[in-house]
């Protein structure tokens, strides 16, 4: 049985995520969403609260992915966890020189674990977890982009932002 990590920074899940993540269950019996602890970016929730977005995002929509939080090296967390592949989702070109580069570092470090990538449904192809941020702190509407309890925890910590603060 093949074990497959989808790392990330989750900050929060959006519905690209999700695509990707569907798509990965439906390839792997075993997906383990996997949320970075140390980002080396500022993030807006928590390690625990993107932990618990994205247990309630896949609780509600029955996907058969597991959730964890991991720190450290990428492949050193693939090896304990015995998987073999990581999956990383790729939206346009601009991904790529990032991706490519973490792709082929990762396999430097080991030759066993293959990266693999997934494109989500064109209309995903725009989303980023700080576009919608963005969007929130302006009060704008991203019900089209993300879950509702994702959006609701995104109003609870834009409520005191003016939408004019820089
Ligand atoms: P990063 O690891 O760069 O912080 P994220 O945590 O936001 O990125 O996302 C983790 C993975 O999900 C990355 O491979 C990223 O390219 C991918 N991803 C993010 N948003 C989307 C989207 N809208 N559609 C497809 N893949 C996405």
């Amino acid at each position: 049985m093949k074990r497959v990590i989808y790392p990330g920074t989750f900050d929060p899940i959006t519905n690209g995520h999700i695509d990707i993540i569907q798509r990965a269950t439906r390839i792997f019996d075993n997906v383990t969403v996997a949320v970075a602890k140390s980002t080396g970016k500022n993030t807006l929730f928590t390690t625990e609260e993107r932990l618990q977005l994205v247990e309630e995002t896949l609780r509600q929509l029955k996907v058969p992915a597991k959730v964890t939080i991991f720190d450290g090296l990428l492949v050193d967390f693939v090896r304990r966890k015995k998987a073999q592949v990581v999956v990383r989702g790729l939206r346009a070109v601009s991904d790529f020189e990032f991706e490519f580069q973490m792709a082929l570092m990762n396999r430097k470090l080991d030759e066993q674990i293959e990266t693999l990538f997934l494109m989500p449904k064109d209309t995903y192809s725009y989303l980023s977890s700080s576009i919608i941020k963005q969007i929130a702190k302006l009060h704008g509407p991203v019900t089209a982009f993300v879950p509702k309890h994702v959006e609701k925890a995104l109003r609870a910590k834009y409520v005191n932002v003016p939408p004019t603060r820089e």
